[in-house]
């Protein structure tokens, strides 16, 4: 009999910090395709999909597709919003059974009203529908809680392994071999968790990072390791399992997956602070910018911690009155997230000079908003920006331009991926000496080609930076920073 594979994806990543409240209406209006409807390319939790359609008529299984959605980060998921997308995916299921494997596009660090580990209770309820000898396969975003419950509940999990998050096609791909091989009975995936009991994130831009994935990527599919996934932790989130978790899947051997998700655990423990890149006052950022510049090739300052990737609103003013004290330097901000001084720009139209208020409006960390007359110099309808294999829109936006400051507003929350953010609005990023985006680390791969450096700017919030001051009441202890780390 033909093998049937069923596949949906139901993701967000949740900031229990942010007063940024979703509903279904959000992964309405963020992405949301019912079974069919995806597109041919993949998106940052959706990829199971598009991997799962391209090798179907050559493996020889029937898929059946279930609703793919997801929000942009943001806060609280309502209890509402997130039952009613899991109870249409486990509805869609029922109608499918039987199926021989489940592929979830997920993200690992969804947190609704009355559920703490959305994943883990999906994941469970898919189990408890697609019975005992199905395969389920879960794709993850490094910036996940792994929970016991995700790993009892499911067979095989991979997360991305790059930081800026290059390879989400590469992984689903890594997913869907694992699980026909296991449908197939050619492995027998054993995982095993190491839990590092604190935060140790990393960037693989850069080193240490970079030279410890290409050893994984190596690992794999060797000596009985079929995969290995570094879960690096979401620290803006107050629930039991925040924090960093390797995660080795070995072919029937779960003694060999445990010491190698220990050894690896303390290697990454050991580096400390070393594997952060320094970060930046919005003073120091913009001086140090004004050296490094060449001609035709701007600094690049990532305002991480206002980055909506994060789930915090990105219309922190910071950096834009920091740069507003500099009126003879030629930069460029955004994209910045205030719909009302999108529509007012659109509305005056491309040329006129106006008196706007804008950003610093979504929450008090968000800053003081900025009175300013500006010049409208771009407008459009939708800017869709390119993210590796996938597009991202920014809904109706609008480039304004203060002086030699150029800024970008946009209508919908997300993250400056690409330059197209600023150049598809008629912005020169090589007439600039500093270029600020709202990114943590994913605008690396589409900038650091146009930069003469990137730097990553400390501008305060509303994103809460240091972990040894977020008012955690749920963390399991001992976590470092909050306490000493047990493995050190
Ligand atoms: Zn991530």
């Amino acid at each position: 009999m033909r093998m049937r594979v069923f596949t949906a994806s139901l993701a967000t990543e949740t900031n229990t910090f942010a007063p940024l409240f979703v509903d279904r209406s959000a992964f309405e209006g963020g992405f949301y395709c019912p079974p069919g409807a995806h597109p041919d390319t993949p998106t940052l939790c959706s990829a199971p999909t598009v991997a799962a359609r391209r090798r179907a008529a050559s493996e020889g299984y029937e898929l059946v597709e279930g609703t793919a959605t997801w929000a942009e980060p943001a806060g609280l998921v309502s209890q509402e919003g997130y039952e009613s997308l899991r109870d249409e995916i486990l509805d869609q299921l029922k109608e499918a059974l039987p199926v021989d494997i489940v592929l979830l596009g997920l993200h690992g660090s969804m947190v609704a009203r009355g559920y703490d580990d959305c994943e883990g209770d999906l994941i469970a309820r898919v189990r408890a529908l697609a019975g005992p000898h199905c395969v389920i396969g879960a794709e993850l975003d490094m910036h996940c809680h792994l929970t016991a419950e995700m790993v009892a509940g499911a067979d095989i999990i991979v997360a991305f392994k790059e930081f800026p998050h290059t390879d989400f096609l590469a992984r689903a791909e890594d997913l869907l071999e694992l699980c026909l091989k296991t449908a197939r009975k050619q492995v027998k995936p054993v995982s095993a968790v190491f839990d590092c009991r604190g935060l140790a994130a990393f960037m693989t831009s850069r080193e240490p990072g970079r030279s410890f994935v290409d050893r994984l990527l190596a690992m794999e599919g060797q000596d009985g390791i079929l995969s290995i996934s570094i879960a690096h932790g979401f620290q803006a989130a107050d629930v039991a399992d925040v924090g960093t978790k390797v995660l080795v899947i070995a072919d029937g051997d779960e003694a060999k997956a445990a010491t190698l998700a220990k050894e690896l655990g303390l290697e990454i423990l050991r580096w400390g602070q070393g594997a952060s890149p320094k970060h930046y006052k919005p003073e120091e950022g913009i001086a140090a910018a004004l050296e490094l510049a060449k001609p035709g090739k701007p600094v690049v300052l990532a305002d991480r911690w206002d980055n909506p990737g994060g789930g915090v609103a990105g219309d922190s003013s910071v950096m834009v009155e920091a740069l507003l004290l500099h009126p003879d330097v030629p930069a460029a901000i955004g994209a910045m997230w205030d719909p009302v001084a999108v529509s007012l720009c659109r509305a005056a139209g491309v040329g006129a000079e106006i008196p706007l208020r804008f950003i610093g409006k979504a929450a008090p960390s968000s800053g003081r908003p900025i009175d300013a007359v500006v010049t409208v110099t771009g407008t459009t309808e939708d800017l869709l920006i390119p993210f590796e294999q996938s597009w991202v829109s920014l809904g109706p936006a609008a480039a304004i331009r203060i002086g030699k400051l150029d800024i970008v507003l946009a209508s919908t929350r997300a993250q400056t991926f690409s330059p197209p953010v600023f150049t598809d609005l008629g912005i020169d990023l090589s007439a600039k000496k500093v270029v600020v985006v709202k990114s943590s680390n994913h605008f690396h791969a589409a900038f650091a080609p146009i930069a003469a450096q990137v730097l990553y700017l400390d501008s305060g919030g509303p994103y809460p930076p240091d972990a040894s001051k977020i008012p955690y009441t749920k963390v399991k202890r001992p976590f470092s920073p909050l306490d000493p780390n047990p493995w050190l």
